[in-house]
């Protein structure tokens, strides 16, 4: 029998075993996990002897789920911190950093009885941010890097193109539409469709302490039932939200009526990724009209160009030196327009993100390195390294001045597209959550201060119950980030074992 995701209390309040904040990759493949579907090694070898040696040991009939992860993670290596995300990853795609396509390790099966119930929030679409980026554009990551537990991205294309939908299924690399609609598919082909609440936006998580009140007998007063609730009682996790209709795009959501919801469990994962809030520079003019802080937003204005009024031959602003504002320099030249990029470091700066990409596998981004050097010149294309954007006035006109700050420029443009990085929403945590944080001081972002958790369980130091993965505790890349899936479910698996409550 299928096991329902939720039961509800009498004051109308639903609980379950775990709830997920955010349906992005991170999300779903736990989803997958939480559904009862556990890994087994398939007795493939591995390159690194003293993994193999230990998959060895577990054999092919223990589920790798119930394993010591801090074992069978040591000593691994790579380009994340997170031991458990280099182990999945090494299971997945063995040896994938030295260019390797080397089968899974990994088989899996549906054991309905080690599931939990679960149910997995989202403010939008199933798929998280990759409903928010430019479908046309190629992935930056090879295409299996982008892949989902049992199901090659591979195999997928090929069945989409041989269906008639326009794939390449030559290309190493996705567009972002391809892995969108991979993620779509998979909720739905896997039937974890039941989790997934989508439209749900979370507001505020807090602690409710189970507390049984007494009576005095003799006053008839309801009296706590001891002092120290918050040592003597155990609590669940109050997740409040509410839910927008289906049809709504992202850009109209705060103007509808809403329908609130109260879920209670005693885990919540927050996979709530770091692209929700846009970086903004601070300088005047930046909240006018004509700016904009998003590729999703540039691809609109993209759009609907002609009706945009401007003077025929002004140029498009685009500031920032990473791969987005890459991506919006690709998008102008494709539509015809002229730009105008500006960026504060040299060209030649050694920590520009295009010196880490091989040549062959990035070769549009490699041009627009070419581009920034002057190694080639676009007629279209006009690069200001070391400038930084100043000032944007209400007629179009903005400033730029030299890092040196011994120099203006003014410009008339058409808009200005501001893609200097983004960073998490986590207002529905207490202090945006400063507090989870590796340095409490801080802002939480995916660089240098993430969620603080457990290497192993994904565990927040601070609070039992509470989960975090993906690009909030550094695994930025998708292929990393789905690594905390097992860290979770072995955490949870273990709990039930020892019989703790509520699972
Ligand atoms: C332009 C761009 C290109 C990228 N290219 C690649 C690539 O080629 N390869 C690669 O591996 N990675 C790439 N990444 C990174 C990749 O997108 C992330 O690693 C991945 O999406 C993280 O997955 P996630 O599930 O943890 O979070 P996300 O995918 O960010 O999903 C989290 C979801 O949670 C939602 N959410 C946030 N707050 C709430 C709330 N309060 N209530 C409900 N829902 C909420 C968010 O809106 C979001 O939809 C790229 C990112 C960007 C921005």
């Amino acid at each position: 029998m299928k096991m329902s995701s939720t039961s509800c209390h009498a004051n109308g309040t639903e609980y379950t075993d775990v709830i997920v904040i955010g349906n992005g990759p991170s999300a779903i493949c736990l989803s997958y996990f939480l559904s009862g579907h556990r890994p087994y090694y398939n007795g493939l070898p591995h390159s690194n002897p003293y993994l193999h040696t230990k998959l060895q040991e577990i054999g092919q009939t223990q589920t790798i789920v119930d394993q010591d992860l801090d074992y069978l993670s040591e000593g691994l290596e790579g380009r994340t911190t997170n031991p458990v995300a280099l182990l999945f990853d090494a299971l997945v795609h063995p040896d994938a950093d030295m260019g390797a396509e080397i089968p899974s390790l990994l088989d899996w099966k549906k054991e309905e009885e080690h599931a939990f119930r679960h149910i997995v929030l989202g403010r939008g679409k199933v798929g998280g941010a990759w409903q928010k980026m430019d479908g046309s554009m190629q992935t930056l990551s090879l295409g299996n890097w982008m892949e989902l537990p049992s199901v090659p991205l591979k195999e997928w294309r090929d069945r989409k193109f041989r269906e008639g939908e326009s794939l390449d299924p030559c290309s190493n690399r996705a567009t972002i539409s391809d892995v969108r609609n991979y993620y779509m598919d998979y909720v739905a082909n896997l039937d974890l469709q039941n989790h997934f609440y989508d439209h749900h936006t979370v507001t505020s998580i807090q602690k409710v302490y189970q507390v049984r009140n007494g009576m005095d007998l003799e006053s008839g007063e309801v009296e706590p039932c001891c002092n120290d609730i918050a040592k003597n009682h155990t609590y669940l996790w109050e997740v409040r939200g509410y839910i927008s209709s289906a049809d709504q795009s992202f850009e109209d959501e705060e103007d509808v009526h809403r329908r609130e919801f109260c879920i209670q469990a005693p885990h919540v994962v927050v996979a709530t990724g770091t692209f929700d809030i846009p970086n903004t520079l601070n300088i005047s003019g930046e909240f006018l009209p004509h700016v904009i802080h998003s590729l999703h937003d540039f691809e609109s204005a993209l759009k609907s160009w002609n009706e945009i009024p401007r003077s025929t031959d002004d140029p498009v602003l685009i500031v920032g030196a990473g791969l987005s504002a890459a991506d919006a320099i690709l998008m102008a030249l494709n539509a015809n327009l002229p730009v105008i990029h500006v960026f504060r470091r040299g060209a030649n700066d050694s920590n520009l993100i295009f010196k880490k990409l091989p040549q062959g596998l990035y070769p549009e981004y490699h041009r627009i390195h070419s581009l920034m050097k002057g190694k080639v010149v676009d007629p279209l294309y006009r690069p200001y390294e070391k400038h930084r954007l100043v000032q944007i006035d209400e007629d179009k006109r903005v400033l730029l001045e030299n890092t040196k700050g011994n120099d203006i420029t003014t410009v008339d443009v058409t808009i200005a597209v501001i893609l200097i990085g983004s960073r998490p929403n986590l207002s529905f945590l207490p202090e945006e959550g400063r507090s989870l944080g590796v340095d409490p001081q801080h802002p939480i972002n995916s660089k240098n201060n993430t969620l603080d958790v457990d290497l192993f369980s994904y565990e927040s130091v601070k609070h039992k119950g509470l989960f975090s993965m993906g690009p909030l505790v550094g695994d930025n890349f998708v292929r990393f980030g789905i690594g905390g899936a097992l860290g979770v479910t072995n955490y949870l698996v273990k709990n039930r074992k020892k019989g703790n409550p509520c699972c």
